[in-house]
C-alpha cells in the first residue's frame, strides 16, 4: 500500500454515481475534505452481492481501503418498500435492469399498482462505512421515509426520485433541490454521522 500521507485532507469516496459524489461533497467539502473519486486507486468493480446495505459498504471500503492510507468512505444505499418485502432493497440499482433509471421505476409503479396510501410507503437507506489507514473506523446508516407516487414528479435527481414522496417537504426528492434534498435524504443522515464521527476524531487529534 502506497504510504503518502500529506496535509491535506484527502476523501476517497467509493462511487463512481456522479449524482452521488456531488451530494456527498456538498456534505463533506465544507468539513475541509477534499473529495476524490475511488476510481484514481484503481477500477475494480466491486460486487454489491450482499444481503445488506451495510454489507455491501464494507465490501467495497474493503476493496478500496488497502489500496491508500487515507479517509475512504464507501457507501451503499437503496430503496425499500415494506409492501413489496422489502423489495427493491440491495438490488435497487438493477432491479429491472443494472442502472436503468427508467426501466427500474416501471417495474416499481406496476408492482404497487395493487397497493394504495399507506401501503405504498417506502424508505430509502443508505450505509456508510469510513475508513482510515487500510481499515474501518466507523460504520452507520441513514434512513427517510416517503411514498411512493403513481406517476413521476419532477426532472432532478436520480434514481427513485421522480416516484419519491417526501410529506415534510410536500414535493418528490426530484423536485427538490439539491441542497434541499440534501437537508432531509438517507445519505445526509448517515453522513451526519460521519461527519460527527470525524469532528470528534479531529478534536482528539488536536
Ligand atoms: P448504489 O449506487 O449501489 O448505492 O445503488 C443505489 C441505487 O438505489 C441507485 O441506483 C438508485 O436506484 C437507488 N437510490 C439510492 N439512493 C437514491 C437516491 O437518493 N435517490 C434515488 N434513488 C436512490
Amino acid at each position: 500500500m502506497p504510504k503518502t500521507r500529506n496535509r491535506t485532507a484527502i476523501m476517497f469516496v467509493a462511487t463512481r454515481n456522479r449524482h452521488k459524489l456531488r451530494e456527498i461533497g456538498a456534505l463533506l467539502a465544507p468539513m475541509g475534505f477534499e473529495i476524490r473519486s475511488c476510481a484514481e486507486l484503481g477500477n475494480d468493480d466491486v460486487a454489491e452481492n450482499g444481503a445488506t446495505f451495510l454489507a455491501n459498504a464494507r465490501a467495497k471500503l474493503a476493496a478500496y481501503a488497502a489500496r491508500t492510507d487515507q479517509w475512504v468512505l464507501a457507501d451503499d444505499s437503496g430503496l425499500e418498500v415494506p409492501a413489496l418485502g422489502g423489495a427493491p432493497g440491495v438490488n435497487s440499482a438493477r432491479y429491472a435492469r443494472p442502472h436503468d433509471d427508467a426501466a427500474n421505476n416501471a417495474k416499481l409503479l406496476a408492482a404497487l399498482a395493487p397497493f394504495r396510501g399507506a401501503e405504498r410507503r417506502a424508505r430509502f437507506v443508505c450505509a456508510v462505512a469510513l475508513g482510515r489507514d487500510g481499515r474501518e473506523v466507523f460504520a452507520a446508516e441513514g434512513a427517510v421515509e416517503g411514498v411512493i407516487l403513481d406517476a413521476p414528479r419532477g426532472a432532478g435527481g436520480f434514481g427513485y426520485d421522480p416516484l419519491f414522496l417526501h410529506a415534510p417537504s410536500g414535493a418528490t426528492f426530484a423536485e427538490l433541490s439539491d441542497r434541499d434534498k440534501n437537508r432531509v435524504s438517507h445519505r445526509a443522515r448517515a453522513l451526519e454521522a460521519v461527519a460527527g464521527f470525524l469532528r470528534a476524531r479531529t478534536a482528539q487529534e488536536r
